[in-house]
């Protein structure tokens, strides 16, 4: 059996406590020897204006994870002309990490009923298990749309690929919205990026 490999993509605008909490309980679950956070450099589903650079992102997810050695940081989204998509970040880092291993993209439980809108969703879920960690207030996702799109089969394999992960109640919008009304992020994400945030007069006041 090839290594296993979580890959796990997102705006991180910032990283947080509840990707790198619940990311790390799936890969113990799963066995996976490595995680590799993936920086969307236009995120599909999120206007580009509402993300900040993929400089800062970029740098915030490699400061939150440094010295863990499950956790990597890649690039490949950020130097790709067009929207990020993950059937493409696939193809690119089955490539580069060779047919032995074996990945894996991990998502929170708010995108499960999203992945209907992904590009070529049906192969991606060809290709590789799409794993889900819960995330709290998205205990029963609504997988009608999903369904019509990639059919039943393939949406109970989702579903059975659900993981019982710590309910971390963070999002990067909370973040966000704190740093703007002058308040602590501390104990939110790490202080490495709390310290970053500051420095940098990230999400501040319009
Ligand atoms: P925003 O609040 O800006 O929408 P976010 O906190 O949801 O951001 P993203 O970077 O958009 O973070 O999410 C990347 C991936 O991480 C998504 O699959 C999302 O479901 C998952 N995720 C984010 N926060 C959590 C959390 N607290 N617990 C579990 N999964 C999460």
């Amino acid at each position: 059996m090839g290594e296993r490999i979580g890959l796990y993509g997102g705006s991180f605008d910032p990283i947080h406590f509840g990707h790198l909490i619940s990311a790390r309980s799936v890969a113990e679950q799963l066995d996976f020897s490595r995680i590799i956070l993936i920086p969307s450099a236009r995120p599909p589903h999120k206007p580009t204006a509402a993300v900040i650079d993929a400089r800062h992102r970029l740098e915030m997810a490699r400061l939150a994870v440094a010295g863990d050695p499950l956790f990597e940081v890649s690039e490949v989204e950020l130097h790709r002309a067009g929207p990020s998509y993950s059937i493409d970040t696939v193809d690119e880092l089955g490539r580069q990490l060779g047919d032995q291993c074996d990945l894996f993209w991990i998502i929170g439980a708010d995108s499960l009923p999203e992945l209907a809108t992904w590009h070529r969703i049906g192969e991606l879920l060809d290709r590789i298990r799409i794993v889900t960690a819960a995330r709290p207030g998205f205990v029963v996702p609504d997988v009608t749309s999903l369904e019509a799109k990639v059919g039943a089969p393939a949406v109970e394999k989702l579903i059975s690929d659900r993981f019982r992960t710590p309910e971390i109640d963070i999002s990067a919008t909370g973040i966000r919205q704190r740093v703007r009304k002058g308040r602590s992020v501390r104990y939110l994400t790490p202080s490495p990026v709390a310290e970053y945030i500051a420095r940098e007069g990230l999400y501040g006041k319009a």
